[in-house]
């Protein structure tokens, strides 16, 4: 194992320096020639770190930085003619070779864009207590992994790290960006999940919902971090979507259901750290972040 299982962890990278530690990412600035970093370019490097309910898990999946990072390029690439990337290379250090982008430095929208394509999670929540999520009001009738008549814009906070991200209205969105920026988030955001949804039907495959990030170059969106993968999205297969049941999801809500099963022994809402992974559990996920990334790309992983 080339990293820790904690933010920050070790990596040499010469000539770059760290400038943050997400949850999963590790952004470098590469170092100009005079030693000073670079206010142009950022390396974004996933690694094997897996967070749930806001907590780093004490396990990593094996793989998963160099899944994300290569089904996300697979997907800036689908979307090349809709929006702009932050992509500028993948010419990165062999340390983290596959696993980095070397990425267009932005000023990053203080929103976490959410698209919604089908209702579950916190977004049937939301709608069964008052018929509407982040202010979009929806039709009467809808119940869990019902499609929603067209995908729907649903912002929530970029909470630091230990906080919970609270849902923000469309409005608050303005607010915060501006109307131009707002208006223009909420559109590409549904518009990558459309987008996204029909290709994945040629495969399959349902994305519920997804999250992206947006930075702002020249006042316009550019579309950063990561896309369509699954840390960020839920798939489901279409063969297997019924609505009125929870459905079978490939990709990170298989860790949450382990987390909140009695299995685990962990209770989400006592403060606890939550436990680490059991090995089949750690396969199982390895297994099925692979699945998605075969399966959307129609490429096989290595
Ligand atoms: P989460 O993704 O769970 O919300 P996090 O913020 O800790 O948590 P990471 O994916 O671990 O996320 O860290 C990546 C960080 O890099 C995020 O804060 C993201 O906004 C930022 N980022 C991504 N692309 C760029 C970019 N091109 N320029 C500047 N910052 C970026
Ligand atoms: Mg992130």
């Amino acid at each position: 194992m080339t990293q820790d299982t904690a933010p920050g962890g070790a990596l040499d990278l010469p000539g770059y320096a760290r400038v943050y530690s997400g949850k999963v990412r590790e952004l470098y600035a590469p170092l100009d020639a005079d030693g000073t970093p670079s206010h142009e370019l950022l390396l974004l490097v996933a690694s094997d770190r897996i967070s749930a309910y806001d907590h780093v898990l004490d396990s990593v999946i094996p793989d998963k930085g160099r899944i994300l990072t290569q089904l996300s390029l697979w997907w800036f690439e689908q979307f090349a003619s809709l929006v702009p990337n932050h992509v500028v290379s993948v010419d990165v250090p062999p340390q983290v070779e596959g696993r980095a982008i070397l990425v267009r430095r932005l000023q990053m929208l203080p929103v976490e864009c959410i698209g919604r394509a089908y209702l579950t999670g916190s977004g049937l929540a939301e709608y069964r207590e008052s018929g509407s999520v982040c202010g979009v009001n929806l039709p009467e009738g809808l119940t869990e992994a019902s499609p929603l008549p067209e995908p729907i814009f649903t912002p929530t906070t970029k909470a630091p790290v230990g906080e919970h991200d609270q849902p923000m209205t469309f409005a608050q969105v303005e607010a915060e960006v501006g109307p131009e920026l707002a208006a223009a988030a909420r559109d590409m955001t549904t518009r990558i999940l459309t987008r996204g949804n029909e290709i994945a039907a040629e495969r399959g495959i349902l994305i519920a919902d997804t999250k992206v990030e947006f930075g702002v170059r020249d006042s316009r969106l550019v579309l950063a971090d990561e896309v369509l993968t699954p840390d960020s999205s839920r798939f489901w297969r279409a063969a297997e979507h019924e609505v009125g049941r929870p459905q079978t999801s490939y990709d990170k809500q298989y860790v949450r259901d382990w987390l909140t099963s009695p299995e685990s022994g962990w209770d989400r809402h006592s403060g606890d750290a939550p436990p680490a992974l059991p090995q089949d559990v750690v396969r199982a996920t390895r297994d099925t972040y692979v699945a998605a990334y075969e399966s959307i790309t129609g490429r096989a992983f290595d």
